[in-house]
């Protein structure tokens, strides 16, 4: 997540970057000398385990290795004020995550009773725990995002047809997807759904009243009642070998968050 950099300008900037070299505004003098922005950015930014065992930040620079503050001298404040944890601080003095989970918790809250839903808790855990908060927060600050789990958090209850009442969208069908998962929603057949949805609509659109009686009576006849066959069908399969329980990822933390964007 390196951020595309400016020309360099000597002239201006005589004095290069110790580490990078190039001639960039120093903006500060660690004891390895002098680092521009970008250096020190992604010093902020480097992680793994130093030397002397330390796991956690490394923005020092020892014979070309990254090291702890410890080790390299380096005074950088990289101290969540919230959770103690050693990362690197978003906005007031706070971790990605601890900001990520503030925002979760004040968009899933019903601002009218302060409290959140009990169904919508779940999901609140779910949306913190990934593991790139700064990814999870762009997805969040999405205007559509941000006022869908507003909308959630004041639906009077977490089902079904509430998500149906609410305006069609992928984040919809995401978070919909989520609950079902973290078992708070039951397993809909979506495609099921979805036809009798896009058969409705089809009929409204027939405006001949006995035209639209023949493909009325032809979709209920005819497809519905095929898809109920297969559905019985379907269901004695899946009682019998128990596989319609445990689908339930263990967390969120594989999904990647700009599929919903
Ligand atoms: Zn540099
Ligand atoms: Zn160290
Ligand atoms: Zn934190």
């Amino acid at each position: 997540m390196s951020r595309p950099r400016k020309a360099e300008d000597p002239i201006r900037w005589p004095v290069p970057c110790n580490r990078c070299g190039q001639h960039h505004q120093t903006v500060a003098r660690w004891p390895d000398g002098g680092v521009c922005g970008y250096c020190y950015q992604q010093a902020k930014r480097t992680r793994g385990t130093c030397a002397c065992g330390h796991e956690g930040v490394l923005p020092g620079l020892i014979d070309n290795q990254p090291a702890c503050r410890r080790c390299s001298g380096i005074r950088l404040n990289i101290d969540c004020r919230t959770c103690g944890t050693e990362d690197e601080l978003y906005s007031g003095g706070r971790c990605w995550a601890c900001v990520l989970g503030n925002v979760v918790d004040d968009l899933l809250t019903n601002q009218a009773t302060g409290s959140m839903a009990n169904e919508l808790i779940p999901l609140a855990a779910a949306l913190k725990s990934m593991k790139r908060a700064n990814s999870g927060m762009t997805w969040i600050q999405q205007k559509h995002v941000a006022a869908f789990l507003r909308n959630l958090a004041v639906a009077p209850d977490i089902t079904h047809e509430t998500f149906d009442g609410l305006p069609d969208s992928r984040t919809r069908e995401y978070v919909r997807g989520l609950l079902t998962e973290y078992g708070v929603l039951p397993q809909r057949d979506e495609l099921r759904m979805r036809y009798d949805r896009w058969a409705a609509e089809a009929l409204e659109r027939v405006r001949d009243p006995q035209n639209r009686e023949v493909i009325r009576r032809y979709i209920r006849w005819h497809h519905q009642r095929r898809m109920n066959l297969m559905e019985v069908a379907r269901g004695t399969f899946l009682r019998q070998t128990g596989s319609h329980r445990g689908h339930r990822p263990p967390q969120l933390a594989h999904r990647t968050w700009h599929q919903t964007a």
